[in-house]
């Protein structure tokens, strides 16, 4: 039995027959029942051993679930492990079989992706269309990040199991002469948070300037706003025509080598604006902000609870908005340093006594 992700909730009581899918397996467990006692063999030999299988850790360490040993079974690998070199197992496998164990040791001649020489290279890149790309934004820039709630068990009336119901969201907007002012939305309970939220945020953005996100997420909690509001969707459609991806650019026109292949932006801003940690806030990444919302919005919790936690999740979601202008901020200091359109080390162009844009503070 598994849950349908097809059912929809209407409200009231769960219709427990359509939220609940039973799958007949039967013919599947008939056809494995024949290696069990062989399997159960082997694992009963391995209990009985005094030393760990000789099993080296690989991509199957983290699928399903991250093996809670990896850090134990990796700790004599050595800095640059070939396994991360982006390509995923394929690539790993690759080079394990050719006797490859650091991405150092890759031969200069092999045929590698863009992003693995980048890693392989293991230097700064500023690509000489990013100043260009940086360039493409309208002002007044908002920045903007949603957190949301999927749950199992549909919360709101009109969703289904594990769909995104945004409960929050953050804008720092940037006007044109460099001043910078924050404005969020929080949802204060259990209601559904869709239609206030949404209204809220037509209003933050307005009509004009680009609206700055990382990766393409926005889109789509502001795709799904617009299918269950259709009063707002032509609205909700110019917000995400006005969308401006961040993300993108930077994969296509900048690597530095604590990214270590990936453009995650927990991996980026710290590496281009490291002074911009989340070590100092009690909420640090998504999930957590999604069971803190959900504890305020439908736990037993008393006012002062409520207070903190609301705190902490305005806080977050504040942080990463803020992130995405220190980042674009990062990134033109890097462009003034590198107009002449060759790649140079960070400490070089940061050293130049360029002025970088004006700049409000955070919040
Ligand atoms: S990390 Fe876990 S799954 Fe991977 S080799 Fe070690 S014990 Fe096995």
């Amino acid at each position: 039995m598994h849950v349908n992700t097809r059912y929809l909730y209407l409200g009231g009581s769960y219709d427990l027959q359509q939220l609940f899918q039973e799958e007949d397996l039967t013919r599947e467990v008939q056809e494995r029942q024949s290696d069990i006692p062989a399997r159960l063999s082997g694992m009963r030999q391995i209990l009985a051993s005094p030393m760990p299988p000789a099993i080296e850790p690989d991509h199957h360490c983290r699928s399903p679930y991250e093996c809670p040993f990896w850090e134990h079974c990796t700790k004599g690998k050595p800095d640059r492990w070939v396994y991360y070199l982006p390509g995923g197992r394929y690539a790993f496998q690759r080079m394990t079989a050719l006797g490859i164990q650091t991405i150092d040791e890759i031969p200069s001649a092999y045929p590698l992706k863009l992003l693995q020489q980048r890693v392989k290279d293991n230097v700064e890149w500023v690509g000489p269309g990013l100043q260009a790309a940086l360039a493409t934004v309208a002002y007044p820039v908002h920045h903007l990040d949603f957190e949301t709630l999927g749950s199992a068990i549909p919360l709101y009336p009109n969703t289904r199991p594990y769909q995104s119901v945004p409960f929050q969201w953050s804008n720092h907007i940037e006007t044109a002469d460099g001043q910078l002012r924050h404005e969020a939305y929080l949802c204060s309970d259990s209601r559904d948070p869709r239609e206030e939220l949404a209204v809220a945020l037509l209003e933050s953005v307005g009509k004009q300037g680009s609206i700055c996100t990382y990766t393409g997420y926005e889109h789509g909690v502001l795709t799904g706003l617009a299918h269950a509001l259709p009063h707002l969707r032509s609205d909700l459609d110019h917000v995400c025509d006005r969308l401006w991806d961040l993300h993108t650019i930077v994969k296509a026109h900048y690597y530095h080598p604590a990214f270590e292949g990936s453009y995650s932006i927990k991996r980026v801003l710290p590496a281009v604006v490291p002074h911009l940690a989340y070590d100092d806030l009690e909420i640090q990444e998504g999930v957590l902000a999604s069971l803190r919302f959900h504890r305020i919005a439908f736990g037993n919790t008393d006012s002062a609870e409520r207070a903190r936690i609301r705190k902490a999740l305005l806080r977050y979601c504040e942080r990463d908005t803020f992130g995405m202008v220190e980042l674009r901020r990062a990134l033109a200091i890097k462009t003034c340093a590198n107009t002449s359109g060759r790649s140079e080390p960070i400490s070089r162009a940061l050293s130049r006594n360029l002025s970088p844009p004006k700049w409000g503070t955070e919040g």
